[in-house]
């Protein structure tokens, strides 16, 4: 799929569905057995979406999970160009739960130079939870700017700007049931 006015193409699926699949079941699986002591029905696994790029892992974590959970999403934003990350981070929407006591985990869809999400712990620390955990789907760690700690990940993936899977670019390619990575295409052009 191309697009002519910005030059930048597709390319091939880097994780595929079935790829998918098996991330989310083996996180599901890993987190759950985690949790499974620490929450209950009364006090369920508060996870937090980062909106919007976390969406659609989220969705289908939250009902591969064997705990009880409750959701809650945050939209940040950081300032700069598009495609590279500034590590200003700006609260767009924030939570509507109280954290106090509960055992927070912030679902990512992500992770390249880690700020938003050094940001985001540190952000929630002030806030007394029972504990703070993350997962991130994707982890860029070739590009990591800060020593901060993610919990569980799904697959590393090298220094590429990748969508589809909840990831856009300019808001678009979210829906695609894949992970593609997003080239420019050359100056001589191409046809297709
Ligand atoms: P960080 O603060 O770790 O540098 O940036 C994390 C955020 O940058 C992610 O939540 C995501 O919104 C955005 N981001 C980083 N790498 C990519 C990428 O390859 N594709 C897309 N669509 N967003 C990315």
């Amino acid at each position: 799929m191309d697009d002519k006015i910005s030059g930048m193409h597709l390319g091939s699926c880097l994780v595929g569905e079935d790829e998918i699949t098996e991330i989310v079941e083996r996180l599901a699986r890993e987190i759950s057995g985690h949790y499974e002591s620490l929450v209950s029905e009364e006090n369920p696994l508060l996870l937090v979406g980062i909106l919007k790029g976390a969406v659609v892992f989220l969705s289908d974590l939250a009902r591969a999970l064997d705990v009880p959970v409750s959701l809650d999403f945050m939209a940040v934003s950081s300032y700069g160009a598009s495609t590279d990350s500034s590590g200003v981070v700006r609260i767009l929407h924030d939570l509507d739960t109280p954290i106090e006591d509960r055992h927070v985990l912030i679902v990512e869809d992500i992770v390249d130079t880690g700020l938003t999400l050094q940001y985001l712990r540190e952000h929630f620390s002030a806030r007394g939870p029972a504990s703070i955990g993350v997962v991130a789907f994707l982890d860029k760690p070739d590009r990591r700017a800060v020593d901060v700690a993610v919990e569980y990940v799904g697959r590393s993936i090298p220094d590429e700007f990748v969508v589809g899977y909840g990831l856009d670019w300019n808001q678009r390619h979210r829906a695609l049931p894949c992970v593609r990575v997003i080239e420019e295409m050359s100056s001589e052009g191409e046809n297709g």
